[in-house]
């Protein structure tokens, strides 16, 4: 992480502590369905985006962001819908996506997480998150500002672990009822992370992919690239009008596509002999539709697909904590 850390680092050097941002705007994407869009801060994690299915019983959740500003958006739509918080569905693991799932429940109890039970082997003694915990707690004394937050955001959610853990466990691809809704459940294993969910509603059409589709590029700290590919193509044979990313806007088919091209040429470019430079060049150009409109984003492409080509390289292709 060493590069990306660093730029981080710099940039949360260059803020004074920040006030929040203004709260995530939720839009219809369509009947019923809603995405609040997560964010990408200078100096700050990331929060994913959330989805919210309104089904007969309440609300379907979808993803609970890292930072207190989106869950609290989260709760607002609920309480501007006057609708409980029904059940709660998390992609993966990653704290941007999982971090709010205690504060939801601590205001909707009967809420349950639905999720793989991928999270376990990250909160093992070994694990990643563990791992990422003993390095958070050693940086901590040294950090300031936004950085200082952002570790004590992290260290506040592994105190309690057991809101990252599902309370009902989706090992397998399904067609479930949540809170009277049907949607189809589908398990890629091995991709982002060990076990990850995404997610395609027959009635409008709409598939949720979590960071299966991630902007400005993938995070590939847990991930098995090539899995993730044949995930990616998976999504592509479901008839989906509208794919919504972990992070970035929401997807037509045509954009989808885009980014898994995108996806197979960057993987191939790291399993090649070239330049880092050239790998990352390559994947800014196929994503630049995505980028146009955001300049920070636009920079960071490259940055981070530099990052990953020498992350991935370093463990033969794939992340450490792949277990192909
Ligand atoms: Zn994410």
């Amino acid at each position: 992480m060493a590069q990306a850390m660093l730029f981080t680092l710099l940039l949360a050097l260059l803020q004074s502590p920040a006030e929040p941002p203004p709260p995530p705007e939720a839009t219809e994407v369509a009947r019923g369905v809603y995405v609040l869009p997560g964010s990408f801060l200078p100096g700050r994690g990331p929060d994913g985006n959330t989805v919210i299915f309104d089904a007969p019983e309440g609300l379907v959740v979808v993803d609970t962001g890292r930072h207190q500003w989106h869950s609290d958006a989260i709760l607002a739509l609920a309480q501007q819908h006057d609708r409980p918080i029904a059940a709660i569905l998390n992609t993966h693991w990653h704290l941007d996506h999982s971090s709010g799932n205690g504060r939801l429940q601590a205001a909707f109890p009967h809420a349950q997480v639905f999720a793989t039970g991928a999270v376990d082997r990250a909160l093992a003694a070994d694990g990643f998150l563990t791992r990422n915990r003993a390095g958070a707690e050693a940086a901590r004394d040294s950090a300031a500002g936004v950085q200082r937050e952002e570790i004590d955001i992290f260290l506040a959610t592994m105190a309690a672990p057991e809101a990252l853990r599902a309370d009902v466990v989706i090992n397998s691809s399904q067609r479930l009822g949540l809170a009277g809704r049907a949607l189809n459940l589908r398990v890629a294993e091995r991709a982002v992370t060990d076990a990850d969910l995404w997610l395609y509603d027959r009635r409008t059409r709409v598939a949720v992919l979590g960071d299966l589709v991630t902007l400005p590029a993938p995070f590939f700290e847990t991930a098995c690239p090539e899995r993730w590919r044949t995930a990616l193509d998976q999504v592509w044979a479901t008839p989906f009008r509208i794919a919504i990313p972990g992070h970035g806007a929401p997807m037509s088919r045509a954009q989808f596509d885009a980014y898994r091209q995108a996806y197979g040429a960057f993987v191939d470019c790291v399993n090649s002999a070239a330049e880092a430079s050239a790998c990352a060049a390559q994947w800014s150009e196929n994503i630049a539709q995505f980028t146009a409109s955001d300049p920070r984003a636009r920079r960071m492409a490259p940055q981070m697909a530099e990052y990953y080509v020498g992350y991935l390289r370093a463990g033969g292709g794939q992340s450490p904590d792949c277990l192909d």
